[in-house]
């Protein structure tokens, strides 16, 4: 089973390192595979480019067995519809059941997306637990889950699709976000995301035009 972990990664921190692990080892996952996004359908345009935010995964990545760079979404036109990474995922691997990592705050906006009741056809959608997000119980998420939950990981290896898995991740209170925002007043992201991936920021400057 492949874990299907789709970001801007504008950077990629360690709240997403630390749930990749956590979640390859809780789901028996054979691979983690971390998709970059070329164009975010749904919110603002990542501060990098593609092609840097892309590199600093790989050196994120680099050395880690278990978690493979996918850097598809970034040579198709238009907006990176996860449904679309799906189906071509499936197209590469027929016979992989697929598990799409969300964090809560992604799961919460799933109805906006794109063809998003095609998503449970192509894959599992686990949802990893970030502070301060509760499991919606109304609306069409709370009667989704209520259909789809599984509350044991071992049942996501009995179908190929269709089920929810919430679980719980340590909690690292660290966001993209955050870490632009230090960069850009002069403070050092260090120990927020790893090493290779600060040296690499600090050099390119894409998040500020000042050494920190
Ligand atoms: P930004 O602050 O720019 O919105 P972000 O830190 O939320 O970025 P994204 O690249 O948007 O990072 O996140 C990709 C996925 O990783 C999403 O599903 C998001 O919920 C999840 N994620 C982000 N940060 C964490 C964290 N600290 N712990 C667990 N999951 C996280």
């Amino acid at each position: 089973m492949m874990g299907v972990f789709g970001g801007t990664f504008d950077p990629i921190h360690f709240g997403h390192l630390r749930t990749a692990h956590e979640l390859l080892k809780a789901l028996s996952l054979n691979e983690v595979r971390f998709l970059p996004c070329g164009v975010p359908p749904h919110r603002a345009q990542p501060v990098a480019a593609a092609a840097e935010r892309s590199a600093l995964v790989a050196l994120a990545l680099d050395g880690h067995a278990g978690f493979v760079h996918d850097d598809r979404e970034l040579h198709r036109d238009g907006p990176s519809y996860s449904v679309d990474t799906l189906e071509s995922l499936r197209g590469d691997y027929p016979d992989v059941a697929f598990c799409l990592i969300l964090g809560m705050d992604a799961f919460l906006g799933l109805p906006r997306w794109d063809r998003w009741q095609r998503v449970f056809e192509l894959a599992h959608v686990v949802v990893a637990h970030r502070p301060g997000w509760r499991v919606p119980y109304r609306g069409p998420l709370g009667e989704i889950l209520r259909t789809r939950r599984s509350r044991q990981a071992a049942e996501l290896h009995e179908v190929d699709a269709g089920r929810i898995f919430v679980h719980p991740v340590t909690q690292l209170e660290i966001s993209s976000t955050e870490i632009r925002d230090l960069i850009r007043s002069g403070n050092d992201p260090r120990f927020l995301l790893p090493e290779t991936v600060r040296n690499r920021i600090r050099e390119s400057h894409c998040y500020s035009h000042s050494n920190h």
